[in-house]
């Protein structure tokens, strides 16, 4: 068969679909990135979530639905969750050591987070220097460039045009291109949701944008961040405010190990009230445990033993994005993304600790198939308009002249960890002309209750109505 297909973006999700694509026969296979080792895959610092056995599968569902307050499409979670055992025996195939003893993360029942070997800390890395081998060892062609948009003749998809003008024709297109977690001031990473601002304008549908992660501990010193894992809090690490102050069990009878949404609300709160907030790691012995972590802050003069660590909760993981079907595929002929780019409903409200990696790994398996069907004239189901979905029209006019540096400010402030009605509008007032910034927080307003890591200081309950939110571009 000779199809072309492009993908974009070279994290997990785009290298695992560009390798499972040589390995089901497809020479003709093209990835376009801005960076080979950008992205959020290679500072992953926990594991990969996979049910320890058979019998482990349901209670792994469970928790992935109990965390995503079962707005995730149920066949999805049991679809994917089926299918990890498979995404890590194809890792480990590819030369992945995992750790022989399973990890407990926030939200999981059992033990079940698989960790890398030799660096614990360092899953990221241990997983993609394996694809970016295998991409070499198989011939697959990479190519440095920028996204421009996504070309489309009728209802389906051409190729894209990159930022520098050149055009790449293609049969398909996996967008790849990861979160938007960038668009932030504080952020543990840097997506900028450009794949899902270039399929919007190409007719796709996007889903759940107001369904935004963030992570309470991140390590701030001199302006560089660095995410400081659940884990150090789970040997001991305490939170302490400006005043000197251990406040997390005056929120939480849990304290320090409550969960995320709670933990980055604590800290927010008391980053307002007193100035600062600090972790205490003085008890643990980072250098044996965090390798990674104590790096960072050693080689930024700080003493883990001795010295308070000045801390900032960021954006860290982004759950809205373009609406797929559980093989990927949009609105849109030939148009796939997988990966953090995606909403594929596997994660509901909120995201299960380590379920990222895995929903890319399952993701690229799929979505090969799913190319495949499509290139020997498969039908393409559109991924159908839910009976509670909520469609919204856009305008996507081309933004001009926008400060990203002062839309960033307005999402951390208006648009983040605490939201309200007031703060909203006005973020929608100032962000407009900045296309994705403004539909996160249209998206915020409009779902006036809080649920999984949406929260409403106006309405801080939920009632249980269960819907979601999708932009559509009036004038693509
Ligand atoms: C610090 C940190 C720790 C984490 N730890 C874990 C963990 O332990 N377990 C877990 O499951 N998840 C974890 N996550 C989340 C997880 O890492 C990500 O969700 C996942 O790696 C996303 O993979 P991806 O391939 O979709 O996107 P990414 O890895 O973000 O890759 C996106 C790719 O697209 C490219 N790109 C972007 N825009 C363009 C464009 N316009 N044109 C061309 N190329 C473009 C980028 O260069 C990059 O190559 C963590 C995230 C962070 C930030």
């Amino acid at each position: 068969m000779h199809a072309k297909l492009v993908i974009i973006g070279s994290g997990i999700a785009g290298l695992s679909a560009a390798i499972r694509a040589r390995e089901e026969g497809l020479n003709d296979v093209v990835v376009v990135t801005r960076d080979l080792r950008g992205g959020s895959s290679w500072k992953a610092q926990g594991g990969i979530a996979v049910p320890i056995d058979s019998s482990d599968v349901e209670s792994h569902v469970n928790d992935t639905l109990a965390a995503g307050r079962h707005l995730n499409d149920g066949w999805v979670v049991w679809g994917y969750i089926g299918f990890a055992r498979e995404s890590l025996n194809w890792l480990v195939k590819h030369g992945f050591e995992p750790c022989a003893r399973r990890s407990l993360e926030g939200g999981h029942s059992r033990a079940r987070v698989v960790r890398a070997r030799i660096g614990g800390d360092k899953i990221g890395e241990a997983v993609m220097s394996i694809l970016t081998k295998a991409v070499e060892e198989l011939g697959v062609q990479v190519v440095e460039g920028r996204l421009g948009g996504v070309e489309v003749n009728g209802d389906r998809v051409m190729g894209v045009v990159l930022e520098d003008g050149d055009v790449v024709r293609a049969d398909a297109v996996i967008l790849a291109t990861g979160g938007y977690s960038g668009l932030y001031l504080y952020s543990t990473n840097d997506g900028d949701g450009s794949g899902i601002e270039a399929a919007l304008r190409a007719g796709a549908l996007v889903r759940d944008l107001e369904f935004v992660q963030f992570h309470p501990t991140v390590a701030m010193i001199n302006g560089d961040l660095f995410l400081v894992s659940e884990a150090v809090r789970g040997e001991g690490a305490r939170l302490v405010n400006k005043d000197g102050e251990y406040f997390m069990s005056k929120y939480d009878e849990r304290a320090e190990l409550a969960t995320r949404d709670i933990v980055s609300r604590a800290v927010y709160a008391e980053l307002i009230r007193t100035g600062g907030v600090y972790l205490d790691i003085s008890s643990i012995d980072l250098e044996d445990k965090f390798p990674t972590i104590n790096d960072f802050l050693r080689a930024r003069g700080v003493r883990p033993d001795r010295d308070l660590v000045p801390i900032t909760p960021a954006a860290h993981y982004t759950i809205g994005g373009i609406a797929v079907d559980a093989l990927g595929r949009s609105n849109v002929k030939g148009l796939f993304a997988i990966g953090e780019t995606s909403s594929s409903l596997f994660h509901g409200a909120n995201r299960l600790a380590s379920n990222s990696l895995l929903e890319a790994l399952v993701q690229s398996y799929l979505v090969v198939r799913a190319f495949k069907a499509y290139v020997n004239g498969g039908v393409w189901n559109t991924p159908a308009i839910g009976r509670y979905d909520l469609v919204v029209d856009a305008e996507c006019r081309e933004a001009d002249g926008v400060d990203l540096n002062m839309a960033r400010d307005l999402m951390w402030r208006y648009v983040g960890i605490v939201r309200s009605e007031e703060g909203l509008r006005r973020a929608i007032d100032e962000l407009e002309g900045s296309l994705l910034p403004s539909l996160v927080a249209r998206a915020a307003i409009i779902r006036r209750e809080s649920v999984g890591v949406h929260y409403r200081a106006d309405s801080p309950n939920w009632s249980g109505t269960k819907f979601h939110i999708l932009f559509r571009c009036h004038s693509p």
